[in-house]
């Protein structure tokens, strides 16, 4: 990104929220009766996001596009223009069904990619009928993303796909390997880079370790995580030291502090985006939010508020929904070969 006049680096901002029910993290996973009393929370969200500048990006999930009062939210005049609606597939509240959903299956790379395809059909016919048009934007629920789902989500006309998580793996899913910077992905291997296919880009959240080579950190740090190796109280102490502390752009969390470390560490490390996500679940008081019974809008919008301010003192941020990012990305991208 350009340097302005005021000797200020440039950078664009993108904001995703996983639209979606409050649920028990703890629990089954319900196909009914769910709660999505947050939804409703989202109209003031939007307008603080209006007084900052941030255009949001809403992942809605089924579960409330398929409710018109929570549908009707995101037809008042405050989003209009204002934000963009892409798709949030959780399997487990995503008709048709197919049985029991237990950890493994509520990811989607882990199930037969026919049902995923009935789901996502299903998912983009209510969104479409629900906003008027199709979404182009989407991303896993739970995370995660494999070649079968990135081909999926080219055939119904998905440009670009948010579901790398960074740096993570764990035994249901791994997004290990994944660049962290917004790619092209190879459609037969989603993980990896692929200059030649240019039919969706990959926009991961922002991601990375408290220090400037995002990938040798990496590689340290999934070493003292190994656990073969009784290096815990020396991760412990690296984290303490803030040698290898890996963070993720989310208020939910992370302080802000915390957050600005990161940033200045992508800025330093040459972040053309700022990607920062939560969920829409997180903006009020329930046993199942991240944030936790206290307060949660005002500590979430306090904390946005806080530190888009505080990083508009270093960088000029250039506020835009999550396909207008991907556009000018992988324009530039393309350009640049
Ligand atoms: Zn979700």
């Amino acid at each position: 990104m350009s340097n302005n006049r005021d000797n200020k680096k440039t950078v664009l901002f993108v904001l995703s929220v996983d639209t979606e029910e409050e649920w028990d993290w703890s629990g089954e996973f319900p196909q009914k009766n769910f709660s999505i009393d947050n939804v409703f929370r989202l109209s003031d969200f939007q307008h603080l996001c209006n007084d900052l500048g941030v255009k949001p990006t809403y992942f809605i999930d089924y579960a409330v596009a398929e409710n018109d009062k929570a549908a009707a939210v995101f037809k008042q005049p405050e989003f209009k223009e204002n934000c963009e609606i892409g798709a949030h597939l959780h399997p487990w509240c995503n008709p048709p069904y197919f049985g029991h959903v237990s950890d493994k299956e509520s990811h989607v790379v882990n199930l037969p990619i026919e049902q995923v395809e009935q789901k996502l059909a299903s998912l983009v016919k209510l969104l479409s009928s629900q906003f008027g048009e199709q979404p182009r934007s989407f991303r896993t629920g739970r995370w995660g993303i494999d070649a079968k789902v990135m081909r999926l989500l080219t055939k119904y006309n998905f440009t670009l796909d948010s579901s790398v998580y960074p740096f993570w793996q764990n035994e249901y899913f791994s997004c290990h390997g994944a660049p962290e910077r917004p790619y092209w992905p190879n459609l037969n291997a989603p993980l990896q880079e692929d200059n030649q296919q240019k039919l969706i880009f990959e926009l991961p959240v922002t991601a990375g370790f408290n220090h400037k080579n995002s990938s040798l950190c990496e590689k340290a740090y999934r070493m003292m995580e190994h656990p073969t190796l009784r290096w815990t109280r020396i991760t412990g102490v690296a984290w303490r030291t803030k040698l290898l502390r890996k963070s993720y752009l989310s208020p939910e969390l992370f302080d802000v502090p915390q957050l600005l470390d990161l940033s200045k560490s992508a800025l330093a490390n040459g972040t053309q985006v700022l990607h920062m996500f939560m969920h829409s679940s997180s903006l009020i008081d329930n046993n199942n939010s991240l944030v936790g019974n206290r307060d949660a809008y005002k500590y979430i919008t306090e904390a946005i508020r806080s530190y888009i301010s505080q990083l508009q003192q270093s960088v000029n941020l250039e506020f835009c929904t999550i396909s207008e990012a991907g556009k000018r990305l992988s324009e530039e991208q393309t350009s640049n070969e």
